[in-house]
């Protein structure tokens, strides 16, 4: 879409055919996502989806809960938590009112090269014809699995193997309000609305617990919410579940998104774990960054390869302290006591709760937040409270 906007000849593949739901992933966007579909004409068409805004977050750790918002992200408030066969329907058909091509049902299944650069595509369409294609530039944003990053060997760095397992299912019944954690050692539940007046609830484990969970997935389920948190077990002993439990562990990694002819986004490119619930919205990010060095590119600006190096650094450092803060939150280990301290402090401290949810939203940088002195000064206040009350 972004690419047929400034008036590239696009041709979109994709095996599905949309609506296509994805059914591994659960779907919550952070206001940066938001405020991309808003840049982009779109959040009008989500907010209409009957897909409700979400603007407090409630974080609950057993002793305590932190409750707020995180700060704007250009202006937008709101999160949402849109079910995939609506927000990717979105995208699809705005790309194709941009002017992209697109081919639904069309399988890629190997790369043309020419002179050791990549030259374009060559598939199974819909009727089971194979087709090739020829193209400046071929882009894979072919998600975790890609088959474009397996083709070029695109190299892999800041690897981690999978930290938890999570799954998760749709219910009626049990409103509510906000994105809700509930963290417990080696565990947290999330919930949020979604379309259709359901409302998502999903399990994590760490990854050593996972094995024994996915044998039994129901009863496991149930078992911990009930644990946990007896009275959301209790609510939902009133609701529904409305679809069959959805579940995994994804690893997470870099990799190198550029080389001749080729360009990866989105989980082709970048992978974390699924625990801040970032994934779309990064994707979201990277799509925007991408295009504007194939067009720097394109335009003769600066030489290709260079613009898309650029995007890749412009990536790592936009994106590697979340992606480290990702790895450490996805072990599901308990805070270390120090950091024990400044989320207790947070409480009675609204602007500094405010600036942590803006670390997992994407409006306050994850290194400002957790920088030694902005933690002390957060720990300096509630002792300077504590010693006046
Ligand atoms: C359990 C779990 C929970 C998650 N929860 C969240 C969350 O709450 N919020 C969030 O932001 N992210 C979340 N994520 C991450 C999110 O799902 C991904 O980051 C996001 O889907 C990446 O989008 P993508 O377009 O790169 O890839 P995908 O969404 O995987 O799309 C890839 C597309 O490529 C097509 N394709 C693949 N191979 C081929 C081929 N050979 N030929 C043609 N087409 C092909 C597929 O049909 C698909 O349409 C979660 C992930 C998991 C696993």
């Amino acid at each position: 879409m972004l690419l047929a906007r400034k008036g590239y000849k696009v041709l979109l593949l994709d095996r599905a055919s949309f609506p296509s739901d994805m059914p591994l992933s659960t779907h919550y966007l952070h206001q940066t996502g938001s405020a991309r579909l808003q840049r982009w004409g779109l959040l009008d068409k989500l907010a209409a989806s009957n897909c409700p805004p979400i603007t407090t977050d409630y974080f609950d750790y057993g002793a305590f809960t932190l409750t707020g918002s995180p700060p704007p992200a250009d202006g937008v408030q709101v999160a949402f938590a849109p079910r995939r066969k609506v927000l990717d329907g979105i995208l699809v058909e705005a790309a194709v009112a941009a002017g992209v091509e697109l081919r639904e049902g069309f399988s890629a299944q190997e790369l043309i090269w020419e002179n050791g650069r990549v030259s374009g595509i060559c598939g199974r369409d819909k009727s089971g014809s194979t087709v090739r294609e020829q193209a400046r530039i071929t882009i894979g944003a072919d998600g975790m699995h890609s088959f474009v990053a397996a083709a070029v060997k695109a190299p892999e760095y800041n690897n981690r193997p999978a930290l938890e397992g999570a799954y998760f299912t749709y219910w009626s019944g049990v409103p509510m309000q906000g994105w809700h954690l509930w963290l417990r050692p080696n565990r947290v539940i999330f919930s949020y609305n979604t379309n259709d007046n359901v409302c998502l609830i999903g399990a994590a484990y760490s990854i050593q617990d996972f094995p024994a969970v996915r044998a039994d997935v129901e009863r496991q389920y149930l078992a911990m919410i009930t644990e946990q948190v007896p009275e959301l077990a209790e609510r939902m002993r009133a609701g529904r579940r409305e679809e069959r439990f959805v579940g995994g562990a994804v690893p997470n990694y870099m990799r190198k998104p550029f080389g001749p002819g080729w360009a990866l986004v989105g989980d082709a490119g970048f992978q974390k774990d699924p625990c801040t619930a970032s994934g779309i919205t990064d994707a979201f990010r990277c799509a925007e960054w991408l295009t504007d060095a194939i067009d720097d590119g394109f335009s003769g600006r600066r030489p290709l390869d260079q613009a898309l190096a650029g995007y890749e650094q412009q990536r790592n450092q936009a994106l590697t302290p979340y992606y480290e803060l990702t790895c450490q939150l996805a072990t599901l280990a308990p805070p270390p006591p120090e950091l024990q301290q400044v989320l207790f402090a947070l409480q009675d401290n609204p602007q500094q709760r405010t600036r942590f949810f803006g670390v997992l939203a994407h409006t306050v940088p994850v290194e400002d937040f957790f920088a030694p002195d902005n933690l002390r000064s957060i720990l300096a206040t509630t002792t300077k409270s504590a010693a006046t009350s």
